[in-house]
């Protein structure tokens, strides 16, 4: 497993993809979460960047969770990520999914749930939540570490944040946007 230093750096195009998800998911009449995969690279400066955000199309996706009931899923899954690191030339990072607000609340951290699965990936780095809702901007409260956005058009707010392990403790980590004319912003 690489060694990384904090921050992570987000490129443009996964917090677009991210986002984009956890909307679909938010969207569908009795809403549901979102699940993919995330790959990037780990530079010689122990710069970890993430690249690209992979929607996954398995596993059972509802309005509390995404679950994977048989081990031939899960093995799916395994095959599946390796594949598309290949293809993409990139090393296989973690997961994200979504969390979606059910009757104005909205869990905006990793669930014991999701400590417990990312714990048992080994192969999973980092996992990075990102939490949907309709409201007001000036509903925002200030973020801390993660980043948020809120959505013109739509009304949507979004919150991402990350997650790396040490043994068996989960913790967070801060991340840094880089925008598509490379310029790293912190929000
Ligand atoms: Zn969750």
């Amino acid at each position: 497993m690489p060694i990384f230093r904090s921050p992570l750096y987000f490129t443009d195009s996964v917090v677009q993809e991210i986002c984009l998800r956890a909307k679909l998911g938010y969207d569908r009449k009795m809403k549901a979460e979102t699940f993919g995969f995330l790959f990037g690279s780990v530079d010689k400066d122990k710069k970890m960047i993430v690249k690209k955000a992979i929607y996954y199309r398995g596993g059972k996706k509802s309005r509390t969770g995404v679950v994977f009931q048989h081990w031939s899923q899960i093995w799916h899954i395994i095959r599946r990520r390796k594949e598309l690191a290949n293809r993409l030339r990139l090393r296989f990072l973690g997961n994200f999914h979504s969390h979606v607000e059910i009757g104005g609340e909205v869990f905006r951290g990793l669930s014991v749930d999701d400590k417990e699965s990312f714990r048992h990936d080994r192969a999973a780095i980092i996992e990075v939540v990102v939490s949907v809702w309709a409201g007001e901007r000036n509903q925002i409260p200030p973020t801390i570490r993660g980043l948020a956005g809120y959505d013109t058009n739509t009304g949507y707010q979004y919150r991402i944040k990350a997650y790396t392990k040490k043994r068996h403790r989960v913790y967070q980590v801060p991340i840094k946007y880089v925008r598509p004319d490379g310029v790293v912003i912190s929000v």
